[in-house]
């Protein structure tokens, strides 16, 4: 009777406390699963949103990108696959911002989707409207332009008010976190108090459990005792029960382990299938089952065809037919140990890798680096764990860089490319990355795989080349330059400008022979300034260079673009006229002679003139005889009272070639000015 009294106390004490802490349990439980729930509502529904004004804005690009294909290229086939790219991912942008509308409560931010529709609807129509013309005015550029523009700038707008959002959230979630602590701890000074009363009346109702407990040990080893039930239970299961006594003798067994029968572990003993290494572990542990109850260990055991097996065995105490015995259960954990030294395998060869190797989970946020990583970016795998990659930006690149990046990955394919990094210590380096996505069991992408080499050196090499080459074509360009200044200053007389004698000796000796090969005549006109020795008395000898500049000038001028006009010697110029007759040659040498009287140069108080004297090519010619004729009537013009033209023929007769003829006879001189 007072054992079941002590029975129904006992019941009614556990059943209140389980009440009461129940009621706690439910009531912090209710305070911190708010907490959570607004704050899993707030990320995730922020995260949506951002998500979605990312895809947006990542739509519009392809759009824009489209709508570039559309204009660039000729041939329909790809023109067709721009124009369904750009409607996919037009009507990607109106159902994505729908969705955002579905999950905005707030003006402000149903206004920007607002725009976002509006622009994506005008770019639309833009667009189509040129496919239509096949060609784009301005204003359709403007409009494309502003539309994606509105889109882009939208979109930021939106990632930062959901960001503003996210720190609200957080905000409110801390107070009522808060809040949840004070009540949950409320809640453990309440249930301290009512242990403790219980506490009391358990102590007291202690004896009257033990003898409970014996009850219950009858009804296990009861429960034991259907051999039949046991006995199939031992034999189906997946791993080795045995029961041993407390010296370690086998009791009962499955059928089968490892190859060895009941009757060989009867006769060899449970302990000789254990490897020599493992057995004083296995000892152990069975002293420390009889002693606290329950011991496990991991051991090496030998299968019966020698094969070495790694297992897991437990070993619990208990009662077996009347006695103290060990429940023993092994595994068989080769495949697991397989797998943990394959693991380990992998590990060492992706920690020991001379590339940096970092791997991310979805959503680009670091879970492992390896050393090399370290090496690399100078961060500790303990600095970076949990942050996005994107700590290592250096500005150098731009977004459109990062986009095609996230949305080659993010569509399950692999990237390759290279980018300039920051270190920790704040310098630049450039590396070449490969990012391979992993994907789940169920396909969806888990995780990604970054595989990192450090280019800096061949980049700065590559870029130190180039500047090298620009160096050397700069170098080339100042050679040429200079080449053909020291040309010019080879063929030029250093006052005038003309061309000087050597030049002009060039010249005349290739006209001479143009004219014998193709038999085209050509003609000289030699001048000779008057009276310039006087010049240079009177005025002076710098004054008189000016004089010889004025002249060189005027013959410049008043050649002809094939002319060769070029100083002779002091102040006497031979002018040489390419494919002309003696006629030309007159012509032309009256312009100069009259342009020279008409030269001013100050200080110069009188007229300037000049004495001209022509010849033209005739066959069997020689160059001598050639400006000897011109030397002749530039004498016969100076004789003659200076300030004209004379011309000599050279199909003169013999006897008079070479003789000054009189103005009376114009077979002999042509023109006499
Ligand atoms: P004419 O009418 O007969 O030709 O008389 P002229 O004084 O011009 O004849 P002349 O040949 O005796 O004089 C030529 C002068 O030109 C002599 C020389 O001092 C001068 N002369 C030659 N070369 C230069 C030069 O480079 N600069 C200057 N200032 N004078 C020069
Ligand atoms: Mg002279
Ligand atoms: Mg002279």
């Amino acid at each position: 009777m007072r054992k079941l009294a002590a029975d129904r106390k006992l019941m009614a004490c556990l059943a209140a406390i389980l009440i009461v802490t129940a009621m706690l349990g439910v009531a912090s439980n209710y305070v911190l699963s708010g907490v959570s729930r607004t704050f899993e509502t707030a990320v995730n529904s922020t995260a949506q949103k951002l998500w979605l004004a990312g895809d947006i804005n990542m739509a519009a690009g392809d759009m824009l990108a489209a709508q570039r294909g559309i204009l660039l290229y000729t041939d329909a086939q790809e023109v067709a696959s721009n124009v369904r790219l750009f409607d996919l991912r037009s009507m990607q942008v109106d159902r994505d911002a729908a969705e955002l509308k579905s999950l905005s409560v707030n003006d402000e931010e149903l206004k920007i989707i607002g725009i976002v529709e509006d622009s994506n609807r005008s770019y639309r129509k833009t667009v189509h409207h040129v496919i239509r013309r096949d060609a784009m005015n301005s204003q359709d550029l403007n409009e494309v332009a502003n539309a994606y523009k509105s889109i882009d700038e939208i979109t930021d707008q939106l990632e930062i008010l959901e960001k503003n959002y996210l720190g609200d959230a957080l905000a409110k979630t801390r107070v009522r976190l808060e809040y949840g602590r004070i009540a949950l701890g409320g809640c453990a000074g309440i249930a301290l108090l009512i242990v403790l009363l219980a506490l009391q009346a358990v102590l007291s109702i202690g004896k009257a459990l033990r003898g409970s407990a014996k009850v219950a040990r009858d009804s296990a080893e009861q429960a034991l005792a259907s051999a039949a039930f046991s006995e199939l239970l031992l034999n189906s299961m997946p791993c080795a029960v045995c029961i041993l006594d407390v010296d370690g003798n086998l009791k009962r067994g499955n059928k089968n382990f490892l190859g060895y029968s009941r009757a060989d572990m009867l006769e060899k003993g449970v302990l000789s299938i254990v490897e020599p290494e493992s057995l004083g572990a296995v000892k152990q542990a069975l002293v420390a089952t009889l002693e606290e109850g329950y011991a496990e260990t991991e051991a090496y055991l030998v299968s019966k065809d020698g094969t070495k097996i790694p297992a897991y065995l437990t070993q619990t105490r208990f009662v077996y037919e009347g006695e103290p015995c060990i429940l023993g259960v092994g595994f068989d954990i080769s495949k697991q140990k397989k797998a943990e030294q394959y693991s380990r395998l992998q590990q060492a060869a992706l920690e020991s890798a001379s590339e940096g190797i970092v791997i991310t989970d979805a959503a680009g946020r670091i879970e492992w680096a390896n050393h090399a990583f370290t090496t690399l970016t100078g961060y500790a795998l303990e600095e970076v764990l949990g942050l996005n990659p994107r700590i290592l930006k250096s500005g150098m690149m731009d977004r459109g860089f990062y986009r095609a990046l996230w949305s080659t990955i993010l569509d399950g394919e692999k990237w390759s490319g290279e980018l300039w990094n920051l270190r920790k210590d704040g310098n630049v380096y450039c590396e070449e990355m490969h990012i391979a996505p992993v994907r789940a069991l169920d396909e969806t992408i888990s995780n990604f795989v970054a595989v990192k080499h450090d280019i800096t050196e061949r980049k700065q090499a590559e870029q130190e080349a180039e500047r090298a080459k620009e160096g050397l074509v700069l170098l080339n360009k100042e050679l040429r330059e200079a080449n053909e200044h020291i040309l010019k200053i080879s063929q030029t007389d250093a006052l005038t400008g003309l061309a000087n004698r050597r030049t002009l000796d060039e010249r005349m000796r290739h006209e001479m022979a143009r004219a014998d090969r193709l038999g085209c005549g050509f003609s000289v006109i030699l001048g000779d300034l008057d009276h310039f020795k006087s010049i240079n008395d009177e005025f002076g000898h710098l004054v008189g260079d000016r004089v010889l500049v004025a002249a060189a000038g005027v013959l410049a001028d008043q050649a002809r673009p094939y002319d060769l006009p070029a100083r002779f010697g002091g102040e006497e110029f031979l002018v040489l006229l390419p494919e002309s007759s003696l006629e030309d040659a007159m012509m032309i040498a009256q312009r100069i002679r009259t342009a020279i009287s008409g030269v001013a140069v100050s200080e110069v108080t009188r007229q300037i003139t000049m004495s001209l004297g022509i010849s033209t090519w005739g066959h069997g010619d020689t160059l001598g005889a050639l400006v000897g004729r011109a030397d002749a009537a530039l004498y016969q013009a100076k004789k003659r009272g200076r300030n004209r033209v004379v011309a000599q023929r050279s199909d003169m007769p013999p006897t008079i070639a070479g003789h000054v003829l009189s103005v009376d006879a114009p077979e002999a001189f042509v023109k006499i000015a």
